[in-house]
């Protein structure tokens, strides 16, 4: 039979991760009844260095009910970290394995029509929400340009799905194959070219506690799917310095011209101008291109993606 792993990543989350997981705890006994997967189908909670009571949480309530097991980031390594580090672990026994935030957001009920479809053979199941009207507007806005720019770039990414998914553990075993240390999880899985199939929901305001996202996480993982995912910004720095060098000569006729007829009075604003657009372009391309180099030295370190302190299983 069949075994499926309900992966949870959660930093700071004790005010909901009690009543999530015996919620999650109800519907995977529902989906193992519907489907007859194995009885020992489980939760796999991922504490990501959680300051508060999260550890101790997961720990009684892995006393209670030895089908939650733990796994516990010695420091905070991030969200998608987080969701590599339960993958690599759930992979290991589970033969289908679903993640979802533990503040129960995407609606834990679709879970039994992901399996559903996994039943019908297919890999990978993307929860696609079909609202946003529980997010504020700047982040409606916000993520609306920034998904709207990466398939611009040619990256393909499913419209409104986060991380609530199911997938298959050859899925699973060939997404963890891909050895790069920053990793944007949802641009990656599209790629595995797996057959996938979505299943839609509304996403609900977080019952308890607060976003574990605030504007400074949003906009690093924002720059971090952008850059891993494409060399778009650098090809940007060339059209920019090819457009500033067709620039240059047209001054460079036009300061002639003005000097040969005698018409040099001139210089100071049109310099200072060029000077500093210049000097700035060149800093943000530095800036940019040495982002790539920061990531180029990050891979080849080849460090490991996490440090797991502690194991409840
Ligand atoms: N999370 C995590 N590490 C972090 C930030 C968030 O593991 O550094 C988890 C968090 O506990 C939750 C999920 O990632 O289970 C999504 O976070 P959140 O619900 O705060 O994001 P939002 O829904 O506001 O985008
Ligand atoms: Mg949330």
């Amino acid at each position: 039979m069949e075994k499926l792993t309900i992966v949870i990543p959660a930093y700071n989350e004790e005010e909901v991760l009690a009543s999530s997981v015996a919620s999650l705890l109800t519907i995977e006994d529902q989906v193992v009844a519907a489907y007859t997967l194995a009885t020992d189908s489980d939760i796999l909670i991922v504490d990501d260095g959680s300051s508060d009571k999260t550890w101790s949480l997961i720990d009684q309530l892995h006393r209670q009910n030895s089908r939650v097991r733990g796994l516990r980031f010695s420091r905070n390594f991030g969200h998608q970290q987080a969701l590599i580090a339960g993958l690599t672990e759930a992979v290991k026994t589970a033969d289908l394995m679903v993640t979802i935030d533990a503040d129960l957001q995407d609606d834990p009920d679709k879970i039994m029509a992901m399996v559903e479809q996994y039943a019908n053979g297919i890999d990978i199941v993307y929860g696609v929400r079909n609202n946003r009207d529980t997010d504020t507007w700047f982040k409606r806005t916000t993520a609306g340009a920034f998904y709207g720019l990466l398939k611009h770039l040619g990256v393909d990414l499913i419209p409104n799905h986060a991380d609530f998914r199911l997938m298959s553990r050859r899925s699973v075993e060939t997404f963890l194959s891909y050895h790069e240390r920053n990793i944007f999880i949802r641009g990656l899985v599209p790629k595995l070219g797996y057959p996938s199939a979505s299943v839609y929901y509304k996403r609900t305001p977080r019952m308890a506690g607060e976003s574990k996202y605030p504007l400074k996480k949003m906009l690093a993982f924002a720059w971090d799917g952008i850059t891993s995912l494409t060399i778009a910004p650098v090809r940007l720095i060339l059209i920019l310095g090819v457009l500033a060098t067709m620039l240059a000569v047209i001054m460079l006729i036009y300061t002639v011209s003005v000097k040969v007829l005698g018409l040099a009075e001139h210089g100071w604003s049109s310099l200072m101008v060029s000077v500093w657009f210049l000097g700035g372009l060149q800093m943000i391309s530095l800036g940019v291109i040495g982002e790539y180099i920061g990531k180029v030295t990050t891979e080849v370190r080849h460090r490991p993606r996490y440090t797991i302190q502690n194991k409840l299983q």
